[in-house]
């Protein structure tokens, strides 16, 4: 979400599934677009580009504040079509953005042009938010009164920025993959209160697999696989240090923990963003995998974008990503 606002990055965090968009500490070295995309002039490297922040970079940020947030419209999703929009009660001068539904349309024509119908069924509602240009530009959460059903959310004020913008989604989208119901069953408790540390203490010893702090993943799911190759040997450190945002106001021994934590371990994760979780991390790598050709190296973070080459139906999704792209860029 934002690319400036570091300090979003608390709530982001802590609200795990809202993010996008801070991303990644740079040293992205991917190649240019690839050959089958040259034709269409998508740059491939624009996007990843994009999502590019440093995340856990607190200089000269002084005195932030939490940017105004507010609801617009709510759609019910049927297919690619959106119900008649339910309005929120928002201060006068945004009445202009919330009843301009064209370009609501049209936010969600950008998610609909990039991913086919059949693989977004979890969508059952689609908001449309402002909190000004930049800071979060997407978001997706599971809606209150059934978890098997998500929200897509999207930041009226962001559409300019393409690239960015189609980074975010993909990376949302990758939520929508990787959390739905079919592949991790959802837990309502954990799901109603997330920052209790003992409770996920609980229901992960209840779980045999992976537990993603909102459910248990199903044995042939793409987050267990993720989990299984590239989590077991670094998910004790990394845990011991996710523990320090739990409950405190001073963030700032978490972050830098963290930070600590990608440097040491720079060579297995797509960008500084994606050591926040390892629900973060398989979402970053998926966009990575989308965006970047095909890795020849064999480095873990490497590995970690050949993943999801082992499963055909998500090469095929790749493509038509990447042509939805295409089109969306021209
Ligand atoms: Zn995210």
């Amino acid at each position: 979400m934002s690319r400036n606002g570091n300090f979003v990055l608390v709530f982001l965090v802590l609200t795990l599934f809202l993010a996008a968009g801070l991303y990644l500490g740079g040293k992205s070295t991917f190649p240019l677009a690839s050959e089958n995309y040259a034709a269409c002039a998508l740059s491939m490297d624009e996007i990843i580009k994009s999502g590019l922040g440093d995340v856990y970079n607190f200089e000269g940020v002084t005195d932030f504040e939490e940017p105004a947030f507010h609801y617009l419209t709510r759609y019910s999703v049927d297919g690619d079509t959106l119900s008649t929009p339910l309005l929120e009660t928002v201060p006068a001068e945004l009445h202009d953005e919330q009843t301009d539904s064209a370009l609501q349309n049209q936010a969600w024509g950008i998610f609909t042009e990039l991913i086919p119908v059949q693989d977004r069924q979890m969508v059952a509602q689609f908001n449309v938010f402002t909190d000004g240009y930049s800071n979060t530009l997407a978001a997706v959460d599971q809606t209150p009164q059934d978890l098997s059903d998500w929200m897509l959310e999207v930041d009226i004020a962001d559409l300019k920025d393409k690239d960015a913008l189609i980074f975010t989604m993909i990376h949302e989208y990758a939520h929508l993959l990787t959390l739905n119901a079919t592949q991790v069953t959802p837990d309502p408790d954990t799901v109603k209160d997330p920052f209790n540390l003992k409770l996920q203490r609980e229901k992960a010893a209840t779980c045999d697999t992976y537990y993603t702090g909102t459910g248990c993943s199903h044995e042939d799911s793409y987050i267990q696989a993720f989990y299984t190759r590239f989590w077991t040997d670094i998910y004790d450190e990394w845990a011991e240090i996710d523990e320090l945002q739990y409950g405190k106001d001073d963030l700032v021994p978490y972050y830098n923990a963290l930070y600590d934590f990608y440097l040491t371990h720079q060579d297995q994760f797509v960008g500084d963003y994606a050591v926040t979780h390892p629900a973060e991390d398989i979402a970053e790598s998926f966009t990575h995998f989308v965006f970047s050709p095909k890795p020849m190296g064999n480095s873990i973070k490497e590995q970690k974008i050949a993943f999801f080459y082992e499963y055909p139906e998500l090469v095929e999704l790749r493509e038509h990503i990447l042509n939805g792209a295409c089109s969306l860029e021209n």
